[in-house]
């Protein structure tokens, strides 16, 4: 039994109390004990209007995803909903809490709706590579406009109460009790029914909509759901309301068993996991209240901002005066730009500035419970901070380094109780990037693991858990699919040529292009220290080496894999195709052109084979951590679920013959995964 409803007589008002914790989901227990309850409002006599609320904090906050890999069990919401229409009687929906997806597509087939302060209200699914499939396309603009409801729909936006009301998608704010107030407001309804199905939708200039439309393909990369829903919420007023209301439906059917929307439950079950980590019964995370900075450059003064955008106490300490002043710059225009852009109140933003303290003395590190080191990538540097941090950090402070591949073991040999230290890996914006991988040391007690965890959720990151190994999860796969598209360079592509075919599956942007934007010398300078232990027998490709000892760095010095003109719009380069040709000519490695479909089979092979890698070697804890990784921090198409829902997707045979192309052709260094056992286990 999943959640029940119960009526209850407030006068001549029924009040449906929709009671399934704890978010009270819509399932078929739900839907049928609203139908039930619904009838006999309709049949008493005494009652002569109607109220939906829900029981606890919450209207209904979304539906049972569960139930949508099944046939979905009768009776359905359009069923319940055209009851509510058909009646005879008044409907108000009480919002509180989130009234999202299907619940908030049953508000709309209320005659009205009023929210709580703090309700946040919304269609998210397209984020799940669906359509509101119960009349959502089909009313939405007709309270706030085809533009408005093109924008809204295809973004999934959850919008606050006071929004709502201004955009028309609640009628009122309840004041003090949410209860009463829907019963008085259902009560003045009677005699007046009016149906959101029935309304004309605003008038409103074609080209407005037509404008919406076009930013929400480009925004939602022309996927068949957002394309479904910008043409169902176009037909409104222009087909009659029952025909759009079942082409909408015959979409939703459809989409909801598509590959597309089963890869999109995945990665958000997968991420639900993986935010809990490894989770061992009777560990707690430790409080924490501040965050203590070192190093004020690119990542520590993202991660400073990341801390104060949540409202925690940050402190920030460097050697070099010049980068704290530029991090204060920094931080300042951030605050700025997030208030101008509504992200953060203007209290927020005081509180934050309230909140920072910027200095070069260790000591300012005394009083932080969570202490995060961002100087250079440098082991003895950072071995060397950690023995002064050790000095002056409270005794129960939480230490962690953000190295991007050194040993986190090895840095945690600089404290005295390295139980208490772990790697927490954020991306660069950290301000912005919702990665956060929470590095477990040899020795990090499972309970820093978890304050880890929570110090993530915390700031609204997507934690996932890896172990302490060459480049943890993300950067280790990155790796392995930067050297494939090498290899292509020097078999036939150009540069332009497998960005182009990459970005074609899907990518955000293409590994050469990737390069371009966060510059060459980094890995230059990782490869020239990493030279006196390379084995002699693996496939190394020269060509990065040649650009950079052309002075061509990426974006920074105006040139890489590409040149880049003055607004900055990439440019394929004759020099750089040059030195391609030259390096196949001097392996003797004969070129021929590559396939859009054979560079994506051979990069996608790369990913693949180092993920189930990671996986079998417990640097993830699961084959779907390792896809939310992917998904969240490198660009991977969200819509295939990862590389490893990917892979599992494919023709098996294949994919192994492509993952072993790889290999052999790495010469030696690379090992072929057990595919087959990571995507069953
Ligand atoms: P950065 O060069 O921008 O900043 C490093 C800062 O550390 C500088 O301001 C420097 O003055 C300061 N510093 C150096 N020695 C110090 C010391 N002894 N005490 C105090 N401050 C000192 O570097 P970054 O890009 O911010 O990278 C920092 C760390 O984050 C590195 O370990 C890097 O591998 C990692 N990381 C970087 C990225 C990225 O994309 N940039 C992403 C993830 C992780």
């Amino acid at each position: 039994m999943s959640g029940t409803v119960h009526l209850q007589r407030e006068g001549a008002v029924g009040v449906l109390v929709i009671d399934n914790p704890p978010v009270n989901a819509g399932s078929s227990d739900i839907r049928k004990a609203l139908l039930t309850c619904i009838a006999e409002v309709e049949a008493d006599a005494g009652l002569t209007a109607g109220v939906l609320i829900g029981a606890g904090k919450t209207f209904i906050a979304g539906s049972d995803l569960r139930e949508f890999d099944l046939p979905l069990a009768p009776p359905q919401l359009p069923a319940v909903i055209a009851a509510i229409e058909g009646s005879a009687k008044p409907w108000v929906a009480a919002l509180q809490g989130a009234a999202l997806g299907g619940g908030y597509e049953l508000a709309l087939g209320c005659d009205a709706r009023i929210a709580a302060p703090g309700t946040v209200v919304g269609l998210p699914e397209c984020g799940l590579g669906i359509i509101p499939g119960a009349g959502g396309t089909q009313k939405l603009p007709r309270l706030v406009g085809k533009a408005a409801a093109i924008a809204l729909i295809t973004s999934g936006r959850r919008v606050g109460a006071e929004d709502a009301l201004k955009l028309g998608m609640v009628d009122a704010l309840a004041s003090g009790d949410l209860r009463a107030e829907a019963a008085a407001l259902a009560l003045s309804l009677v005699g007046r029914k009016a149906g959101v199905i029935e309304r004309d939708p605003p008038a409103e200039d074609e080209a407005t909509i037509e404008a919406a439309a076009r930013k929400a393909a480009a925004s939602g990369r022309s996927r068949p759901h957002i394309l479904s829903a910008i043409r169902h919420i176009r037909a409104v007023g222009s087909v009659p309301a029952g025909e759009g209301l079942a082409a909408e439906r015959e979409d939703f059917q459809d989409l909801r068993i598509s590959a597309e929307a089963k890869a999109l439950r995945h990665i958000f079950f997968a991420e639900r996991e993986a935010a809990r980590g490894a989770a061992p019964a009777g560990v707690t995370a430790g409080p924490f209240a501040s965050f203590g900075i070192l190093g004020a450059g690119t990542m520590g003064a993202g991660i400073a901002l990341a801390c104060l955008q949540r409202g925690f106490a940050t402190t920030v300490v460097d050697t070099d005066p010049a980068a704290i002043e530029r991090a204060r710059t920094r931080i300042e225009d951030e605050i700025s730009k997030s208030t101008a852009a509504g992200r953060l109140t203007a209290a927020e933003a005081d509180a934050a500035r309230a909140n920072l303290t910027l200095g070069s003395d260790m000591a300012l590190l005394a009083g932080s419970d969570v202490i995060v080191e961002a100087v250079i990538e440098d082991l003895a540097v950072k071995q060397q901070v950690f023995a002064a941090i050790d000095k002056v950090a409270r005794p129960d402070a939480l230490l962690a380094t953000n190295t991007s591949y050194l040993d986190v073991d090895a840095i945690a040999s600089a404290v005295a109780d390295p139980g208490r230290f772990i790697g927490l890996h954020f991306f660069s914006p950290a301000n912005i990037m919702k990665l956060l991988e929470v590095v477990g040391g040899a020795r990090s007690t499972p309970e820093a693991i978890a304050t880890g965890l929570a110090v993530a959720r915390a700031l609204g990151k997507q934690p996932v858990q890896a172990g302490n190994a060459f480049g943890f999860i993300g950067n280790r796969i990155y790796a392995a699919y930067r050297a494939a598209c090498e290899f292509m360079l020097e078999d036939g592509a150009l540069p332009q040529e497998v960005d182009s075919a990459l970005t074609g599956f899907g990518f955000a942007m293409g590994p050469f292009a990737v390069a371009d934007l966060s510059g060459l010398d980094i890995a230059w300078r990782m490869r020239q220290q990493q030279a006196a232990s390379r084995d002699p027998a693996a496939r190394y490709v020269h060509i990065p080496d040649r650009l950079c000892e052309a002075g061509r760095l990426g974006r920074k010095t105006g040139a890489g894999y590409y040149s880049y003109d003055a607004a900055g719009k990439p440019q394929p380069d004759p020099a750089v195709e040059a030195i391609i040709l030259a390096a196949s000519a001097e392996k003797g490695t004969p070129r021929r052109s590559l396939a859009a479909e054979e560079i994506q089979r051979r990069a996608l092979a790369a990913i693949v084979n180092e993920a189930a890698l990671v996986v079998q070697q417990g640097v993830a804890l699961r084959p779907g951590d390792v896809d939310v990784v992917m998904v969240n921090g490198y660009g991977f198409p969200r819509w295939t679920g990862g590389p490893l829902h990917w892979a599992g997707t494919q023709d098996q045979a294949h994919l192994a013959a492509d993952c072993a192309a790889f290999v052999a052709a790495a010469g030696a260094g690379r090992e072929l995964a057990d595919l087959a056992a990571i995507l069953t286990s």
